[in-house]
């Protein structure tokens, strides 16, 4: 195919996670022609709902069965992700989650409450020098640490925020974690959706205005006269503006040729990786009470994360995020066993994956700054989680704020 008669679109969004999803949507919506490629069989990237229905037979007991492998809550202060779905009718639909709370596990496997680890005479102290320091330019071990005392964010806040972030969490940027933002207050606070959150992001999907070409892993990305060419191994197509929503690790290798010297910077992005272990039991298997996760104190895992907010009638399932490297899978079976006080021969069904985030430090706002500077006038947009911050709704925000800045470009 020549240059002249090449398949040309408005944008193409490459990686269907939520920040490609989101950005796609918006596009579509302001009517431009938008092709979105996905390396995979499936959209959702670290939105990984795993189905027993691939396991088991339709109208078997527990074919209706899902857990989630990757991300598992999301909350009403998500509004772009929210607008989306009210775009495709879908409010409705969305499952509130119960309230249930989260449980130490000690090294003995005993269970304990966060507010056990809590020095309340520490945190009186602390409070108010720590309440009004700014967050820019702290991380989080510093800025928490000074608000509820040292000793408070060692028993307590350490493990609760590396639980949440499935990796070490003192250096993480203290202004990437919990912002303010405001809620939906019809939508439930804690969410989920039928089929767990990967059937949200398929419900973006559905009858959408934009093209979603699956198992379309992009190559290599260069300039063209229509503004960029992207290679698959189906063939090359070309676009106007491009939308980058894939992990930092893939956005430095699709950079190289296009903007080589912002490619350099994204390479030296750290990243970090987990590995998480599913299993599904019987209901009545475990003795563990109703528990929405569990939190790691020097543990194997970071965090175990349950289905119970969503109760089945038959199944109950937890996922653990183990720390990279450290147990082989029949290790991973009994540590998992003996903290749900059954025996691996108790899972009925069990899937392990890895998952992979960005390490960011307390530097990486103002670097990706920089970026965003470089590239404010540019028909090119980065969107994703080493961006804006990990959650959800900081993709969702991301992408939002991305897309807009592009259809506003002059001439676009
Ligand atoms: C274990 C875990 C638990 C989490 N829990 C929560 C939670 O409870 N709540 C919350 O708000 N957030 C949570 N997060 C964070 C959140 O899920 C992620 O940060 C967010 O989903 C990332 O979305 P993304 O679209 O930016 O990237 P990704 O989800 O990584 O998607 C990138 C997509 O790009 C595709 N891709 C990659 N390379 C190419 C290529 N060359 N060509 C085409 N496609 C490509 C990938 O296949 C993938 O589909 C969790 C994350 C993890 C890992």
């Amino acid at each position: 195919m020549t240059e002249e008669n090449i398949e040309t679109v408005d944008c193409i969004v490459i990686g269907a996670g939520v920040s490609g999803l989101v950005s796609a949507a918006r596009m579509a919506a302001a009517g431009r022609k938008v092709v979105v490629l996905e390396a995979s069989a499936r959209v959702g990237g670290c939105i990984h709902s795993w189905h027993l229905r691939d396991a088991i037979r339709a109208g078997e007991a527990g074919a209706d069965f899902w857990l989630e492998l990757g991300a598992h809550t999301a909350y009403n202060s998500y509004s772009q992700l929210l607008e989306a779905l009210r775009e495709r009718g879908r409010l409705d639909d969305l499952l509130p989650r119960e309230k249930l709370g989260y449980s130490f596990v000690g090294a003995d496997g005993t269970l304990q409450s966060p507010l056990k680890r809590l020095n309340f005479f520490q945190a009186a102290v602390s409070l108010p020098l720590g309440i009004g320091k700014a967050k820019p330019g702290r991380s989080v071990a510093e800025w928490f640490g000074g608000l509820l005392g040292r000793g408070n964010y060692r028993r307590l806040l350490a493990p609760a925020f590396a639980a949440v972030l499935s990796q070490p969490a003192d250096a993480f940027p203290a202004e990437w974690l919990f912002r303010r933002k405001p809620r939906m207050q019809t939508a439930p606070r804690k969410y989920s959706f039928p089929g767990g959150l990967q059937g949200l992001l398929e419900a973006l999907v559905e009858g959408a205005a934009f093209d979603l070409r699956y198992q379309a892993g992009v190559s290599g990305v260069t300039r063209c006269e229509a503004g960029y060419k992207v290679m698959t191994a189906a063939g090359a197509l070309a676009c106007r503006q491009l939308i980058l929503a894939v992990p930092v690790d893939a956005a430095a290798v699709l950079l190289s040729n296009v903007q080589p010297d912002i490619a350099r910077d994204l390479q030296t992005f750290p990243m970090s990786s987990s590995e998480a272990l599913g299993v599904v039991l019987p209901a009545g298997k475990s003795g563990l009470k109703p528990v929405a996760g569990l939190i790691g104190v020097d543990d194997d895992f970071w965090s175990v994360v349950t289905r119970d907010p969503i109760p089945h009638d038959t199944l109950r399932g937890f996922t653990f995020h183990f720390r990279p490297g450290r147990l082989d899978h029949a290790a991973k079976l009994a540590r998992a066993a003996a903290v749900l006080g059954v025996t691996p021969a108790d899972f009925l069904h069990v899937r392990e994956t890895i998952n992979r985030l960005p390490a960011p430090g307390v530097e990486h706002p103002r670097r990706v700054a920089a970026i965003d500077a470089r590239l404010a006038r540019e028909p090119l947009a980065l969107v994703g989680n080493y961006l804006n911050g990990l959650s959800i709704g900081d993709c969702a925000e991301r992408a939002a704020t991305e897309t807009d800045r592009l259809l506003a470009l002059q001439g676009a």
